[in-house]
């Protein structure tokens, strides 16, 4: 007896004493997996010219029998070797082992959740069978092996006896369960009978391109004797026949308005192993030098590795209905990586390789329809169905602004539409357009702070300043959201009512509007600023110059204020864009503080020479702190200047979110003011 390994054993745990609800997608996963072994074989044939096979033949059959509680799905694929068979049937041998571990303890006998997360078709069977029995002879092989195992500890290999290439996998099914204290029982009988089969072929397998086949009985009417007499009643008998239970013509063949959603959603879960129905179906045929079928779908949810390393983009490619690629990255781009789907072109020649398959023209032209038809599909989505839409935001949204940043920019014409942002006015999701439509005239920029909460964000003196000049704020909380903005620079929004320079256009296009004329628009360039970089250019004159004054008439305490931060400021200035707050921290340059912590945590860290965001401590000259920092100047007191400078500086510091590098120092000055 070979033992399972831990993790398929906790699995199989689960399959057991599963409290999942749909056990009978058994049939569904196994014939999934008998299909995708003909596929293997009938691409194998068409490519590789030693092995040859009948296209015609190429079936998977179900059979039943009710005296011995079996169910058999044999398929005549691929097979398996011993080896395969340990290797496939022996572990949960894909990518996933690990990860299924971490989620496993994380979730804590989700059962539900974990099986759905990650497709774990065959063992799916444990979860009607007491023993499951697989024997598989491979192409080209004379040997047949026998895999067999309960599911508890272990599981044997032995050789055994096939006829032909192909696998038959022989469920035993368990023993009824009587329901008890009004609790249901468990009714596996109801498997062991052909409309039982027929209805769960129906439900979750009829777009399987190869027959699934089943001896079905039928009754006919007795040939008429011929010495019948006037009386006689027709006779009927029962015989069996070979009936192909499913559809065969594959879902994405068919036109858009001959399939249900539901069926779209069954093939989706199925094929993509989610059990959660898509947001959005996309299917779409294109005609013309290149023909092909496309079925999309955008996920209701972010797969469980969507962000890891093992994550693998791509769509099915078939080819006359042969699948030759299972997950072709050329058709995605990666800002769309979450999309699943099938593509299928008669076009698209089977017998070259994958590696030149990858530079194929034909698959470039497709791609660059697929990923329109994405964008459309998704602006649609934004328009019409909001809350569908920003719940697909929060679950991909992140891998959208990526895809602005990683482009430095150039996909931002096609990308920066779809994204949404928290409106600090509207209290709201909101995209850029929405933003510009609704500025006040004469704003020139389109504001954002960003930091990592949200309630923080909003009570920052930075974020309220320019709030209360009547500008609306973004507010990002995404660590990629400042990098993408610096890579777009600006956002073109599109159709704004022109705004005119001189009054004489202006009046003469408000009496041209009372006649009744459409109003002139105007697209407008609109830079990205941070509430806390650079100069805002906010203030009014007045201000301007009253700040300038200011910064004249105390530049002495102002040069001494940085003394005592001792480099840690580049310089200290009169804010223009505070109201309550005594100071703020903000930046010069191009890197802002959020953007050197973001840095910071990321791979290369912190570490020496690493870029530093250039801070400025800005004072508010209205704020009474202020009045006391003049007059401890005046006064000649300069270690009270000193102690204000630092305290300033770090709680100003504090505000954004980021400790004082001397946290008791801090606390210590604190004490000594009380
Ligand atoms: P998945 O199908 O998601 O890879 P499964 O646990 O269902 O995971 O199957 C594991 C592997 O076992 C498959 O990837 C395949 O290589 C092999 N396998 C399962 N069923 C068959 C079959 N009927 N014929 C050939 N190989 C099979």
């Amino acid at each position: 007896m070979r033992k399972f390994k831990t993790e398929s054993k906790k699995l199989l745990d689960l399959m057991i004493n599963s409290i999942y609800t749909h056990q009978e997608i058994f049939l569904r996963e196994l014939i999934s997996n008998a299909s995708d072994a003909v596929d293997k074989l009938n691409f194998k044939s068409l490519t590789d010219e030693s092995a040859h096979i009948e296209q015609g033949d190429l079936a998977i059959r179900i059979a039943f029998d009710k005296d011995a509680r079996t169910i058999t799905i044999s398929d005549n694929g691929i097979g398996m070797t011993e080896a395969e068979l340990e290797k496939n049937l022996g572990t949960i041998a894909h990518s996933g082992s690990e990860e299924f571990k971490e989620a496993n303890a994380e979730s804590q006998g989700d059962a539900v959740d974990i099986i759905g997360q990650f497709g774990v078709g065959f063992y799916s069977a444990f979860m009607v069978a007491s023993k499951v029995r697989v024997v598989s002879r491979a192409f080209g092989e004379d040997e047949a092996h026998v895999w067999e195992s309960d599911g508890l500890e272990g599981y044997t290999i032995e050789p055994g006896e096939r006829a032909e290439h192909g696998t038959d996998v022989i469920l035993t099914l368990r023993e009824n369960v009587p329901g008890e204290n009004g609790e249901e029982g468990e009714n596996y009988d109801r498997y062991l009978s052909e409309w039982g089969l027929k209805d769960l072929i129906h439900r979750y397998s009829n777009y399987v391109r190869y027959p699934i086949q089943m001896m079905v009985t039928k009754s006919r009417q007795k040939p008429k004797p011929e010495d019948a007499g006037d009386d006689y009643q027709p006779e009927y008998e029962d015989y069996e026949e070979l009936e192909t239970i499913n559809s065969m013509t594959p879902i994405w063949k068919k036109r858009s308005g001959d399939v249900s959603q539901e069926d779209y959603d069954e093939f989706y879960k199925s094929t993509f192993h989610d059990f959660e129905k898509p947001a959005r179906t996309i299917s779409f045929h294109a005609e013309g030098t290149l023909e092909y079928d496309a079925l999309l779908f955008i996920p209701g949810r972010a797969p469980f590795d969507l962000y890891s390393k093992d994550y693998e983009k791509g769509l099915a490619l078939y080819s006359s209905n042969v699948m030759i690629q299972e997950k072709c990255g050329e058709l995605l781009p990666d800002y769309y990586n979450f999309v699943r789907g099938v593509v299928d072109s008669a076009d698209v020649s089977l017998n070259i390789s994958r590696e030149t398959l990858q530079h194929d023209r034909q698959l470039k032209a497709i791609a660059r329809r697929v990923e329109k038809k994405i964008t459309s599909e998704l602006e649609a989505m934004r328009d019409e169905d909001r809350a569908t839409y920003e719940k697909f935001f929060e679950n991909f949204g992140r891998g959208l602004k990526y895809g602005i940043y990683a482009s430095y920019g150039m996909k931002a014409s096609e990308l920066a539409d779809l994204l949404l942002f928290w409106s600090a006015k509207e209290q709201k999701m909101v995209t850029l357009a929405e933003y510009a439509r609704v500025m006040p005239e004469g704003q020139k920029a389109i504001y954002f702070a960003a930091g990592d909460s949200r309630e923080r964000l909003e009570k920052m003196p930075v974020v309220t300043g320019v709030l209360s000049r009547g500008y609306d704020v973004l507010l990002c909380t995404q660590d990629v959201d400042e990098f993408t903005f610096q890579s777009m620079r600006e956002y073109v929004a599109r159709d704004l009512p022109k705004v005119y320079e001189d009054d004489a256009a202006r009046e003469a296009a408000e009496k041209a509007a009372a006649d009744g004329a459409e109003p002139e628009l105007e697209d407008r360039h609109l830079e990205l600023k941070n509430v806390a970089s650079g100069d805002l250019d906010l203030a009014t004159e007045d201000e301007k110059k009253e700040a300038e004054e200011a910064s004249r008439e105390h530049a002495d305490l102002f040069g001494a204020m940085k003394g005592a931060l001792d480099g840690k400021v580049e310089k200290v200035a009169v804010s223009s864009r505070l109201t309550d707050a005594p100071a703020c921290i903000t930046t010069e340059g191009p890197l802002s503080l959020e953007m050197e912590k973001v840095l910071k945590r990321g791979p290369e860290g912190d570490v020496e020479g690493m870029p530093t965001a250039q801070r400025v401590l800005e004072l508010n000259a209205k704020h009474p702190v202020f009045g006391k920092l003049v007059a401890a100047k005046e006064a000649g007191d300069d270690d009270k200047v000193k102690l204000y400078a630092g305290l300033l500086y770090d709680q100003a510091l504090l505000v954004e979110g980021i400790l004082p590098d001397d946290p008791v120092a801090f606390a210590q000055s604190i004490c000594e003011l009380m």
